[in-house]
C-alpha cells in the first residue's frame, strides 16, 4: 500500500470485537485477566491501552520502524527518550532548537550531569568537531525551528556510525508523509504530535519511533516505568488527526510555497527562510532527503518596529503559539517559544526582533496573502 493510502488506514478496524471502522476508546484503567496467570494481552493502562496502542502501531508503520511510543507531550517523549543515557553523557544539538528541547536540557538534565553542545546542525564539519569521547548521541530536527536550516540526514548517520553515537530526529516539522528519517539510517525518530500529525490544535501529545528492537525495548520499558503517557481520549483524537495527513499536508506544502515567493517580493521583507525556495541554502539537500517542505516560513521584516504591528494587525491569522494545524498562526519567536534560549546565544542565530515564524494553515492561499498584505502596510 503506498503512504498515503497507509495514512488513512493507520489504526482503522483494530477491534476484532465488533468490526467497529473506527478505534474504539479503550476509557480504562486496569483489565480482567481470564484466570491465574493469564492475560488478554492488556493489564493496566499505564503499561498498554488498545486505543494508545492503535496510534503507537500507526505511527510506527508510517515512519518504518519496529514500535512507536505515544506521550502526554512533544516534552515528555523528548525527556524520556534522554532518560535512555547516563550521567557524565554529552550530546550534540542543534543550535535553534525548540525552546523547550533547550530548557529541559539546560534546566533539567544538567543538573543531573548531561552534558551538551550546541552547533549549527546543518554544519556537518560542525556536528563533527563538537564530537567528544563521552558524545553519546547527535540530536537534531531538520528543518530547525525557527530559522528552517535544513540538517544533511546522510551525512549525520555516517558521523554517527563513524563515532558509534545514536542519532535522534525531531520530525516534528514535516511528518513521516514528507520525510522518513528512519529510512536514511537514523535510530530514533520524535514528534510533537500537538501539531501536523494531529493537525488541528486541539490536542497535546508526541510521539517516538526507534528502527531497531534493541532500542524500542529500551523505550518501551522507560515509557511503562516514568509513566507520562497519552491517555485514550486524546490517542483517539490524535488518531482522528492522522488520517487525514496527506491532504493536509499537500494542502501546507502548496500554500507555504506561494506565501513564501510572495513575502519574498514584499518591500518591507529582509529575508525569508523557506527551504522550499530555490535560493535556501538547503533547498537541494531538502529535496534529496524529504518529499515537500512542509508549511513553516519564518521571515524577518526591516525594521523591529514593523514585527508588533503586524502581530496587531492580523485579522484571520491568529497570533499564537504552535504550528501545524489547520488555521494559520504567526508567532513571534524571540518572545514566545524561544524565549528561555540566552539573549547572545538568540542575537548571534539570528532570532532576533524582526523575525516572525508562520504555521501556513490550509486557508485559501490568497486571504493568507490579503491578511499579510494588509498587516504589513
Ligand atoms: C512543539 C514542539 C515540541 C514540544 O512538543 P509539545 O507537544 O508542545 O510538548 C518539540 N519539538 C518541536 C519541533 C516542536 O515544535
Amino acid at each position: 500500500m503506498l503512504l498515503e493510502s497507509q495514512i488513512v488506514h493507520s489504526g482503522v478496524c483494530t477491534d476484532s470485537a465488533t468490526g467497529a471502522i473506527s478505534t474504539p476508546i479503550y476509557q480504562t484503567a486496569t483489565f480482567r485477566h481470564p484466570s491465574l496467570g493469564q492475560s488478554t494481552g492488556y493489564d493496566y493502562s499505564r503499561t498498554k491501552n488498545p486505543t494508545r496502542q492503535a496510534v503507537e502501531q500507526a505511527i510506527a508503520a508510517l515512519e518504518r520502524g519496529v514500535a512507536g511510543f505515544a506521550f502526554a507531550t512533544g516534552m515528555a517523549t523528548i525527556s524520556t527518550v534522554l532518560m535512555l543515557f547516563q550521567p557524565g553523557d554529552h550530546f550534540v544539538v542543534s543550535e535553534d532548537c525548540y525552546g523547550g528541547t533547550y530548557r529541559v536540557l539546560d534546566k533539567i538534565f544538567s543538573r543531573m550531569g548531561f552534558q551538551v553542545s550546541y552547533v549549527d546542525s546543518s554544519d556537518t564539519d560542525a556536528l563533527a568537531a563538537a564530537v567528544r569521547p563521552n558524545t553519546k548521541a547527535l540530536f537534531v530536527e531538520t528543518p530547525t525551528n525557527p530559522l528552517m536550516k535544513v540538517v544533511d540526514l546522510r551525512n549525520l548517520v555516517g558521523l554517527a556510525r563513524m563515532n558509534k553515537l545514536l542519532t535522534i530526529v525531531d520530525n516534528t516539522f514535516l511528518t513521516p508523509y514528507l520525510q522518513r528519517p528512519l529510512e536514511l539510517g537514523v535510530d530514533i525518530v520524535l514528534h510533537s504530535g500537538s501539531k501536523y500529525l494531529s493537525g488541528h490544535n486541539d490536542v497535546v501529545c508526541g510521539l517516538v519511533v526507534a528502527r531497531e528492537q534493541e532500542l524500542a525495548d529500551k523505550i518501551a520499558f522507560l515509557q511503562n516505568a516514568l509513566g507520562s503517557i497519552l491517555g485514550p481520549q486524546d490517542s483517539w483524537l490524535l488518531l482522528r488527526g492522522m488520517k487525514t495527513l496527506a491532504l493536509r499536508m499537500d494542502k501546507h506544502n502548496a500554500n507555504a510555497q506561494r506565501v513564501a515567493e510572495w513575502l519574498v517580493e514584499h518591500p518591507k521583507v529582509e529575508h525569508v527562510f523557506y527551504p522550499g525556495l530555490a535560493e535556501h541554502p538547503g533547498h537541494t539537500i531538502q529535496t534529496g532527503q524529504s518529499d515537500g517542505h512542509g508549511g513553516m516560513i519564518s521571515f524577518q521584516v526591516k525594521r523591529a518596529e514593523i514585527a508588533p504591528r503586524v502581530l496587531e494587525r492580523v485579522t484571520m491569522l491568529r497570533f499564537a503559539e504552535s504550528l501545524g494545524g489547520v488555521e494559520s498562526l504567526i508567532t513571534f519567536p524571540a518572545v514566545q517559544t524561544h524565549a528561555d534560549i540566552p539573549a547572545d546565544i538568540r542575537e548571534r542565530i539570528g532570532i532576533n526582533d524582526r523575525l516572525l515564524r508562520l504555521s501556513v494553515g490550509v486557508e485559501h492561499p490568497d486571504d493568507i496573502i490579503e491578511d499579510l498584505s494588509q498587516a504589513l502596510e
